[in-house]
């Protein structure tokens, strides 16, 4: 599984549509101070479900769709899609191919789309738990991210060992059972409360 292509349209500094294209193997950005490197790792964190807008170098979500310059009126939304190659079929998905993509507009109505479907945030991350790719992956090392990562508490870098691990899937679903059983227990403890009422 590999990166192929980004396409980003409103993005923080990319206002026009533009496609990356990579290859397997190692690709360079380079480019001068404030030319948007940054901005194209912060889309491919974006697509992948990032919620933080600190993440994200900005204050707030909104900052992520492109503000205008003095030249150039603000745009009302952002979009980016990744296409990865899964002919390896890391991706638990009948795909050799998969597009992500996430759009947000101003007014702060969002959508993501896997190959074109519309799906929930859920989706997304779940596709890529475990493969080192979702936005807590350790395939994205953002600037200062190794000195957290080294002076981080215990349990922040045990989250990697359990991404790299590949456990990530089975303490979301451990999680998510737990929230449900607990919600039924609940649930048990009104319809006793009831029923003795009745008695
Ligand atoms: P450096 O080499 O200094 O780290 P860089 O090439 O990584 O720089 P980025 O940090 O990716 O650059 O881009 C910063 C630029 O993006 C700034 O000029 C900033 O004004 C612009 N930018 C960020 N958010 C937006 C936005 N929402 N709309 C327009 N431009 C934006």
């Amino acid at each position: 599984m590999y990166l192929k292509s980004i396409e980003i349209q409103g993005f923080k500094s990319f206002a026009n549509k533009i496609s990356l294209k990579f290859h397997k193997g190692i690709t360079g950005i380079v480019g001068p101070n404030g030319s948007g490197k940054s901005n194209v790792a912060d889309a491919v964190r974006w697509v992948l479900g990032e919620q933080s807008a600190k993440q994200l170098r900005g204050s707030k979500m909104e900052d992520v769709i492109f503000s205008g310059t003095e030249s150039r009126k603000p745009l009302g939304f952002a979009y980016v899609a990744i296409t990865l190659d899964n002919s390896d079929h890391k991706l638990a998905i009948a795909y050799d191919e998969v597009t992500v993509a996430r759009r947000v507009y101003r007014s702060g109505e969002s959508e993501y789309l896997i190959n074109g479907s519309a799906c929930r945030l859920k989706d997304v991350q779940e596709l890529f738990f475990d493969t080192g790719i979702g936005k807590e992956g350790y395939s994205i090392i953002g600037q200062g991210q190794i000195d957290k990562i080294l002076s981080g508490k215990p349990e922040e870098r045990r989250e990697l060992f359990d991404e790299a691990a590949g456990i990530v899937k089975f303490k979301k679903r451990k999680q998510a059972a737990q929230k449900n059983l607990e919600a039924e227990k609940q649930n048990l403890c009104r319809v006793n409360d009831i029923l003795s009422e009745l008695e």
